[in-house]
C-alpha cells in the first residue's frame, strides 16, 4: 500500500499532476494513517460488502477500504485528481473511480450498475461545504444501504446525534430518525488533515433500518410537518404549522396537537421522530375525517 498520509508523498503526487488543494471542493486530505484505517475498520463488519465512497481525493481512505472490502466505487468531482487516483490505486483491481458530482448522480442507478443486489455501505470523508445535502440525498435515495459512515464537521455530527429537547436537535435529526440511528464514533482534530480545516471533525455512523420503524399514514405530510415545525424555531408548533403547513387551518392543527398529547405551546425541538409521526397521523385523520375506533 502506498503511504498516502506521508506529506512529502502527497505533495510530490500533487505537484507531478499539477494539482492544488481546491478549497471550493472542500479538499482537506487525511495525513494520519490511523484515521482512515479506523474509519475503514468501523464502517462495516462484513468483508463481502461493497462500499460507495464519496470524494476519494488522492485515494487515502480508498486504499484502506479496498484492502478490506470486496468492491469500492468512488465518486470524485475533481477531474484533475483522476489521473493521480489511477496511479495511487493501481494495485487494486476492486476499485472503480467515477468522475462526477455526487449531487448530480442517480444513486439508485449507480448502485444497481456497480453492485447489483449485493450489500452496500457508504464510507466517506465528506467535503464540508455540502455535508447535509449529501447525507439527505443518500437517505432519500431508494437504496437500502446497510450503513452510512461519514466524517463531518463536529457541529453537524452533534446535530445528527442529538435527542429531542437538546439545543442541537433540528429538522435533520427528526428526519434522520425516520431512516435510522446515528452514533458518533470518534473525533478528529484539524492537524490530521492537509490543509487543516478550521473546525474539529467527527466520524458518524448511521445504521439504517432494514424495515421502516415508523410508518406515517402520509409520508409527504410527515416530512412537511417536520420542515414547517423547524422553519421558524422560536415559534410554538401551533404558530409554526399554521403559517408553514398548507392545507391545514389553525383549529385543525390545534386539535391535532392536543390529540397527540401535547400542550398547546409545545415547540418543535421537543418532538421525537415518533412524536412527529403521531402528530402527522392526527392531522391526516382530522383532515380526512377518520375516527379512531
Ligand atoms: N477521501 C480523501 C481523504 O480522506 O483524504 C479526501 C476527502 S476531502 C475532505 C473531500 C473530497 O470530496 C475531495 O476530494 C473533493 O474533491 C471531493 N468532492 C467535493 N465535492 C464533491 C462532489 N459534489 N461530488 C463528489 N466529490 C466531491
Amino acid at each position: 500500500m502506498m503511504n498516502l498520509c506521508d506529506l512529502r508523498t502527497v505533495r510530490e503526487i500533487m505537484e507531478r499532476h499539477g494539482l492544488k488543494f481546491r478549497h471550493e471542493f472542500g479538499q482537506n486530505f487525511l495525513i494520519t494513517p490511523a484515521v482512515p484505517q479506523r474509519i475503514a475498520e468501523m464502517c462495516c463488519d462484513d468483508a463481502e460488502s461493497c462500499i460507495l465512497e464519496i470524494g476519494p481525493g488522492i485515494g487515502t481512505l480508498t486504499c484502506y477500504l479496498a484492502e478490506r472490502f470486496s468492491k469500492v466505487t468512488a465518486v470524485e468531482i475533481d477531474r484533475g485528481l483522476i489521473p493521480a487516483l489511477g496511479e495511487t490505486l493501481a494495485e487494486y483491481g476492486n476499485v472503480k473511480i467515477i468522475n462526477d458530482d455526487i449531487m448530480k448522480v442517480d444513486i439508485e442507478k449507480l448502485v444497481r450498475e456497480e453492485f447489483s443486489d449485493r450489500r452496500v455501505s457508504v464510507c466517506a470523508n465528506l467535503p464540508y461545504y455540502i455535508t447535509t445535502p449529501i447525507i439527505m440525498k443518500l437517505l432519500e435515495s431508494n437504496v437500502r444501504f446497510d450503513s452510512i459512515t461519514v466524517m463531518i464537521q463536529r457541529e453537524v455530527a452533534d446535530r445528527l446525534t442529538a435527542s429531542a429537547g437538546d439545543s442541537d436537535y433540528g429538522a435533520i435529526t427528526a428526519v434522520l430518525g425516520y431512516y435510522g440511528e446515528a452514533e458518533k464514533l470518534f473525533t478528529v482534530k484539524p492537524g490530521n488533515f492537509e490543509p487543516p480545516p478550521k473546525v474539529d471533525s467527527t466520524v458518524v455512523r448511521i445504521s439504517l433500518y432494514d424495515t421502516p420503524k415508523y410508518t406515517p399514514r402520509d409520508r409527504e405530510l410527515f416530512f412537511s410537518v417536520i420542515k414547517a415545525a423547524f422553519a421558524q424555531r422560536r415559534k410554538t408548533m401551533l404558530n409554526a404549522l399554521s403559517s408553514g403547513l398548507s392545507g391545514y387551518d389553525k383549529a385543525m392543527i390545534s386539535r391535532a396537537i392536543e390529540e397527540a398529547g401535547h400542550r398547546a405551546d409545545i415547540r418543535g425541538e421537543r418532538l421525537s421522530t415518533a412524536d412527529f409521526c403521531l402528530l402527522s397521523d392526527k392531522l391526516y385523520e382530522i383532515k380526512n375525517n377518520i375516527q379512531e375506533i
